[in-house]
């Protein structure tokens, strides 16, 4: 009973340290020949010889695996039997059908797996179920091809393409920025792959607005399928490149200084990047100090402040304007770093100042970077498809344990409806199945999951 696989009666229950071991024998005879569909005069329509049966021809023993048990592992041990068939005088084996078609392992011990796949290694999984790694990652790729082929992607309103590395690779990232769900990893983030995926969405002519970083083929790609988006440049990426270019002019000046003075300058790079109002008391004092030594730093420095303040200060997309003219004609000419980054944002300039008529960011896209490298790390020499697939589909399959309370609806397992093959699916009566709506996945249980150290 406590197997909870009513296909079979137990005949005997053995345990030892590692292992509960249950011997088990299929609770029916089959009903029908799988060759000749003959059926048992119970069941037929046709006047049979009443005496005529599937006779026992042989009985083969078989080890297959199942989900663990207060800490051991399950191992069946099943008395696969073989029936004659009096119509055909075939011989065929009855239908195990809680075993998966592999015949290793019970179908509901695959279920397990591949949501335990979802968020950890595969090599650990393979090590507690002691099964090769090879089968979990198959079970894992039949479960994504699923899921796959019942995935529909909406296009969001505010649809974000950023980047991200992994693997070493550039690939394109899709998020819904209204509300915050990941959409799409692409393999990389050319301007054709960047289309292709946007056209895959469902109702992709209607988006309104996109948010993007200074990659051209972002831009065009929009711009060529949806001429009526809105392209906002996400202003992380605008201050972004302002504080790599003050890094660079930064290191380029600790490089030209003696031992002594390059002394001076500890934690630089910490308190010269971090938002001047966030600094405490005493990195304000520390910054004034290497500014009254190194006025090239200062004027460095303001310039990252002064971008920043373009947005921080500005009530409107005019007053913008004027502040990143005001900017523009600060930089000094031997600023190189400074004028480079001038060009660019002028390149976008439209884009980046759209912002005070749409003010989206792709503030999301930092936490499924964040997410990536976790995945990345926890399985190291996965390949792009499976670090995709356990990003996009990691939460899916989490749904939280809920706190046990004494109240809570259960349902008693000892009598009624069973799936037949013992699946961890739920039975639902009353055909109110749940509907199956697979637009992204929410960004804010990710991080939970990456909190609690899953993947
Ligand atoms: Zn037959």
């Amino acid at each position: 009973m406590m197997l909870n696989l009513p296909e079979f009666k137990v005949i005997s229950k053995e345990q030892n340290e590692h292992f509960y071991k249950f011997t088990v024998e299929k609770e029916e005879k089959p009903f029908i020949c799988p060759q000749c569909s003959w059926l048992i005069p119970e069941l037929s329509f046709f006047e049979d010889d009443v005496k005529m049966e599937f006779k026992p021809h042989q009985v083969k023993e078989r080890i297959v695996s199942d989900i663990s048990m207060h800490g051991k592992a399950v191992k069946l041990l099943i008395r696969h039997r073989r029936f004659r068939c009096p119509s055909c005088d075939g011989t065929f084996y009855e239908v195990l059908e809680s075993v998966d078609r592999g015949g290793k392992v019970t179908k509901r011990l695959v279920e397990h797996i591949t949501k335990l796949a979802l968020k950890k290694p595969f090599t650990h999984i393979a090590d507690e179920y002691g099964i090769s790694h090879t089968s979990v990652r198959r079970y894992f790729e039949e479960y994504v091809a699923e899921q796959e082929s019942q995935r529909i992607l909406i296009a969001p309103k505010v649809l974000g393409i950023d980047e991200a590395h992994l693997n070493k690779v550039m690939r394109g990232v899709f998020t819904d920025n209204e509300n915050n769900m990941i959409l799409e990893i692409t393999a990389d983030n050319l301007k054709r792959t960047v289309k292709q995926t946007i056209q895959r969405m469902e109702g992709w002519q209607n988006i309104e607005v996109a948010t993007i970083d200074m990659w051209s083929g972002y831009k065009y790609a929009v711009n060529e399928l949806v001429p009526n988006a809105f392209v906002v440049i996400d202003k992380f990426h605008v201050i972004k490149y302002a504080n790599q270019a003050l890094d660079q002019i930064r290191i380029a000046i600790k490089k030209g200084l003696g031992k002594q003075e390059q002394h001076l300058l500890t934690r630089d790079r910490y308190v010269l990047l971090k938002n001047k109002e966030d600094l405490k008391p005493q990195d304000v004092q520390k910054r004034d100090m290497w500014f009254g030594h190194f006025p090239m730093l200062a004027k460095a420095y303001w310039l990252k402040e002064d971008m920043r303040d373009i947005y921080n200060l500005s009530k409107d997309r005019y007053e913008a304007f004027q502040r990143f003219y005001a900017w523009e004609s600060s930089i000094p000419n031997d600023f190189k770093q400074f004028k480079d980054i001038q060009k660019t944002f002028n390149n976008f300039k439209q884009e980046i100042f759209n912002y005070f008529l749409q003010p989206f960011t792709n503030a999301y896209t930092e936490s499924v970077n964040n997410i990536i490298k976790s995945v990345e790390k926890a399985g190291k020499g996965y390949s792009y498809d499976v670090l995709r697939a356990k990003v996009l589909y990691g939460t899916r399959a989490t749904v939280k344990k809920p706190k046990f309370q004494k109240d809570m609806e259960f349902q008693r397992f000892d009598n009624v409806l069973y799936n037949m093959d013992g699946s961890l699916k739920p039975i639902y009566i009353d055909g109110d199945a749940p509907e199956l709506v697979t637009v992204g996945t929410d960004l804010t249980t990710l991080s939970e999951i990456l909190e609690r150290g899953e993947f």
